[in-house]
């Protein structure tokens, strides 16, 4: 996995690779937002730290998907020990890692494909949960802003003019090998998009693809993305009542998406369910108890 250490700022660094890091350091001190998917991520970031002379006083986890907190525990097994941070309900995720598999099974205990490295990293004590907000970690001032929608509880970190932005957007060559992107709330994840696409002067540092000046076209092909999401979905309980499996081939079949494998269609199936439940509130759509939870358009 190639690996790339871009300056941004004056001790502002944005570590790329499959899975982004941030690093803000002050006088040879550092924080750290995300650490990868595993220990080789981890080991990455370490050779960063090692070449850059920062001693690590704090990790920032943005949520508790297994490619943004992986690499932790190979980090606290060979480094001195540093201080770990996550918004709630992610730290949940991150502290017990087989909830997501729970999750992505819909309540039940997930079978092995479900418990790959890309869902199930290895677990580590939280050791503070974050608030939302103005604060000051390890000596340095930053935002904690809530970027909630992709999945429950995803907080960005600002600094100054950057913005560790996570996973609110996602760059446009992957958006096109994944149009159905994992969302767990569609309400929410706009109303993030639409807040960051308001947003001038800002250098957004993501969690996937390189850093953007402008991210005015990314954020927008998002938004265009989540709503061809919600009007595949509309379509498909357009004209009967449709069961999800059914929905959720009937819209990645029309929007491209191959779903190549169980964990695929799995977050796929989940982020349809964003759309069900998106639709429902809006008054679009209706759930039928009869027997199978049908969805269903609310003209019918
Ligand atoms: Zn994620």
């Amino acid at each position: 996995m190639a690996f790339e250490v871009v300056t941004i700022a004056d001790g502002i660094y944005h570590l790329q690779s499959g899975a982004n890091s941030g690093l803000i350091v002050r006088d040879g001190r550092g924080i750290l937002i995300d650490t990868g998917l595993d220990d080789d991520a981890g080991r990455r970031i370490k050779k960063a730290l090692d070449s850059l002379k920062v001693t690590l006083d704090a990790v920032i986890l943005t949520h508790g998907h297994a490619d943004h907190f992986g690499g932790t525990a190979y980090l606290r097994r060979n480094l001195p020990a540093f201080t770990v941070y996550a918004p709630a309900i992610e730290a949940a995720f991150i502290a017990n890692p087989m909830l997501e598999g729970y999750m992505l099974s819909a309540g039940a205990a997930p079978f092995d494909q479900l418990q790959s490295k890309f869902t199930r990293a290895p677990g580590c004590v939280v050791d503070r949960e974050l608030a939302l907000g103005s604060q000051t970690i390890s000596g340095i001032a930053l935002d904690i802003i809530g970027l909630a929608g992709h999945s429950p509880n995803q907080i960005g970190v600002q600094i100054g003019s950057v913005l560790f932005s996570a996973d609110a957007f996602l760059p446009i060559a992957t958006l096109q090998k994944y149009p159905v992107p994992f969302t767990t709330h569609i309400g929410q994840a706009l109303e993030v998009l639409h807040q960051l696409e308001g947003r001038t002067g800002i250098i957004f540092a993501p969690g996937h693809g390189v850093h953007l000046p402008d991210a005015q076209e990314t954020i927008k092909a998002n938004i265009k993305t989540l709503h061809a999401v919600i009007d595949a979905t509309q379509g498909a309980i357009r004209t009967a009542p449709q069961h999800e499996g059914e929905i959720t081939h009937v819209v990645c079949r029309a929007l491209g998406d191959s779903l190549p494998s169980a964990v695929g269609y799995y977050l796929a199936r989940a982020t349809i369910q964003a759309s069900l439940v998106y639709l429902y509130e809006q008054g679009r759509a209706t759930i039928l108890n009869d027997g199978r939870m049908a969805w269903t358009a609310s003209s019918l």
